[in-house]
């Protein structure tokens, strides 16, 4: 960071290098500001004259701000970023350059996207993809490139990213929400957005611990790890002071998201040593989407200028919490209402109440829909865990809303907290008491007062699954109900019979107890809730007839889109164990057992020398150590071995990819546990002089 930037005050820096409304109106001729809103705003073709005018005037403040290349930047399917930079110059006659960049060059690109995961869509259609801007997310400056948020589809028109079905869902669920409030003579709102506010959990370690540890540089998280004397126990990370070397680290951080127009807001030391969280000001959840990414992304980048690294795995380190990601969700009207506020008077909040049903009753009847949208082999290692929401999608909504949703189904008035506060005589309370929703952390989704906070997400996924998800449920739910409502000649009344219907058909999917407890595991199954435990279990529905035709119904995904993502998301699980069982070979065969081999002899040699002075020294410890280790060097062989048989077996390369990952699930990843027990406790009985790998308590205390 150059010393002037260093300087700028914060709304000085704030979007200094984002192309954003500001800067459009300083820059653009008039006319042309006014079609690019149009376009903004309403979605309105881009004529190619206007497209032209912005191209160059974006060329030319990118140029001030150092650009010298621009790139289409996009968001394939394996929940990165891609991007592809190509320079302004452009030859003139007399053998020089000039910068330029025209409309064309803005509006498509055409990225060579043969290697992307496609799970089989451009096999089977077309080979070229291409992107497309997507206007609605502002362009900004990073490194030498302006960016350009872009689209990514194959030329039959097949979707290839997650950008846009994210923008289908919005509309999808923009659209149906405007008919709702339409019932209830609401005739100026024109748009109903979603917004989205993503908590980041992240762990900082060390650099060069970091590069002596191939399992972290392969598979972002340790293999093998023996316990650190000293975990989390004491509860005195979380919240606790922010160490010099990571303040550094959080500060730059901020600044290069604020000059990017991120609205970084919250950071904190999370519970587990060296984990820590940040959260943005909530946005559209579109803009939501790519600042997440930009956040992900910084926060490595930014690490790695201090020297530390940033791990975004769910799981880094056995033993202490894993990282996940809360994904606070709401609507709000194009004028800024919060459709998701329950007021003072929830009960008679009708449009509160019909989303709050459809919200009921979307969770319910999709369950598997939000559990997939959060599957992934990283994440199977935390979800259930008792450090995260369990497996089992509910909906915790705490006493007064499910008060209220009571007083509906049983058909009587609903008698406030407000008025049994008055009948005490105590002071009235100034609005609907949001401290009753909520300090319930075990939920997967809970209502916190005027948004819900999804919160099974893993700290590395794209956010855009899940909102995907979230977005085309509610559609669907609010496009039944308003289909019920349109033409009632007594709405409040047809209302509350709809509402007290959704109560009395899914009150299931409602659970305000402990998430973590053997109890909900037991209770959820009797009230016929969904375990979905492994992202091989639960994948596998995503292909369910109910959720084709969800999806096609408001024109998110076709069936044929839908099986491309669940190969990839399948393929990628297989390629995620592939690389963590093929890792551990290598440490063990390569490294381990060379390192524990050598240490024996040592012990070896120890009593050869101490017997040469005194014949027949017991050794005691030498001995017994000599036998310990020899018999887990045995044992550890014998594992790997076994392991990398099993990573050969014929069903790892199935036609058939859920024979695969069911393999994997199955016989590898308990073969991985078995030998990483071994290697743990090998680590526990050798000289750290000798043992090859930085600890457990090393990486976590080196910051
Ligand atoms: P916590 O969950 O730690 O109590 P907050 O409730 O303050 O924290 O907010 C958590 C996140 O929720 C923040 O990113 C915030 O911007 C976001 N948020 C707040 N209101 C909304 C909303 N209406 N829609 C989406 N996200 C929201
Ligand atoms: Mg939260």
């Amino acid at each position: 960071m150059g010393n002037c930037e260093n300087r700028k005050s914060v709304p000085e820096l704030f979007g200094s290098a984002v192309f954003n409304d500001d800067v459009m109106m300083e820059r653009l001729p008039k006319d042309v500001y006014k079609s690019l809103r149009k376009t903004i705003d309403e979605g309105k073709e881009l004529d190619l004259n206007v497209a032209n005018a912005v191209a160059s005037a974006m060329k030319d403040w990118a140029v001030e701000l150092g650009a010298t290349h621009y790139t289409h930047w996009f968001q394939p399917l394996n929940g990165i970023t891609a991007e592809k930079h190509d320079s302004f110059i452009s030859p003139t006659s007399d053998g020089r350059v000039i910068m330029q960049f025209s409309g064309k060059e803005l509006i498509k690109g055409e990225p060579d996207a043969s290697s992307f995961p496609s799970g089989g869509l451009r096999a089977t259609f077309e080979a070229r993809g291409y992107t497309a801007w997507d206007p609605t997310s502002y362009a900004f400056v990073k490194g030498n490139s302006l960016y350009i948020p872009t689209a990514f589809c194959s030329y039959s028109g097949e979707i290839l990213d997650k950008k846009t079905p994210l923008l289908r869902s919005m509309e999808a669920l923009s659209t149906q929400a405007v008919r709702m409030l339409r019932l209830f003579g609401d005739e100026k709102t024109q748009q109903v957005i979603t917004t989205v506010g993503p908590e980041q959990e992240y762990f900082l370690i060390d650099k060069e611990l970091y590069n002596r540890r191939k399992d972290l540089i392969f598979t972002g998280r340790t293999l093998f790890g023996a316990k650190a004397p000293k975990g989390q126990e004491l509860d005195d990370h979380y919240y606790g002071a922010i160490k010099p070397r990571v303040a550094e680290f959080m500060r730059d951080l901020d600044r290069e998201l604020w000059k990017l127009g991120v609205l970084a807001k919250t950071k904190h030391n999370e519970v587990a040593p060296a984990q820590h969280e940040l959260a943005p000001i909530f946005s559209t959840t579109n803009i939501a989407t790519d600042h997440n990414q930009l956040t992900m992304e910084m926060m490595k980048t930014v690490a790695g200028r201090h020297g530390l690294v940033c791990l975004l795995h769910e799981k880094p380190f056995a033993g202490v919490n894993g990282s996940g990601k809360h994904n606070n969700w709401s609507l709000s009207t194009d004028s800024g209402k919060n459709l998701l506020d329950p007021g003072k008077r929830p009960w008679e909040n009708l449009p509160f109440l019909l989303i709050l049903a459809a919200v009921i009753k979307g969770v319910d009847e999709y369950q598997d829909l939000l559990r997939i949208s959060v599957a992934s082999a990283g994440n199977d290692h935390r979800l259930g865990g008792h450090e995260a929401p369990p497996t089992i999608i509910s909906i915790f909504l705490g006493d007064e809303l499910t008060a209220v949703l009571e007083a509906i189904e049983n058909s009587r008035p609903y008698q406030s907290t407000e008025e049994k506060k008055l009948e005490t005589g105590v002071r009235v309370l100034p609005d609907f008491n949001k401290d009753t929703t909520d300090r319930n952390r075990t939920s997967p989704f809970a209502f916190t007062g005027n948004k819900f906070e999804f919160r099974s997400l893993g700290s590395a996924i794209s956010i855009a699954c899940p909102n995907i998800m979230l977005n085309t449920i509610v559609a669907e739910e609010l496009r039944q109900f308003t289909g019920e409502l349109e033409g009632a000649a007594d709405l409040p009344a047809a209302v509350a019979a709809l509402v007290r219907q959704v109560v009395l058909k899914h009150k299931r999917i409602i659970f305000n107890g402990d998430g973590y407890s053997e109890e909900w595991v037991q209770e959820a199954q009797r009230r016929g809730l969904l375990n979905l435990r492994t992202t091989v279990d639960a994948l596998p529905r995503y292909l369910d007839q109910k959720n084709v035709e969800l999806f096609a119904r408001h024109r998110v995904y076709t069936e044929a889109e839908m099986e491309a993502r669940y190969e990839t998301i399948m393929e990628e699980y297989v390629k995620t164990l592939n690389i963590e069982s093929l890792t551990m070979g290598g440490m063990v065969r390569q490294e381990i057992l060379p390192a524990v081999s050598s240490y024996i002899a040592s012990l070896a040699e120890a009593v050869g020398a101490k017997r040469a002075i005194l014949a027949g020294l017991p050794c005691v410890a030498e001995t017994a150590l000599i036998e310990k280790l020899s018999a887990l060097l045995d044992k550890a062989y014998g594992q790997v071995e076994e392991l990398l048989l099993m990573v050969e077996d014929p069903k790892t390369q199935s036609q058939n990819i859920l024979t695969a990952a069911t393999h994997y699930r199955d016989e590898v990843i308990p073969a991985m546990n078995r030998l990483r027990a071994t290697i743990d406790e090998m680590e526990q009985n050798v000289s750290s002089k000798y043992w090859p790998y930085p600890s457990y308590a090393d990486l976590m205390y080196s910051t």
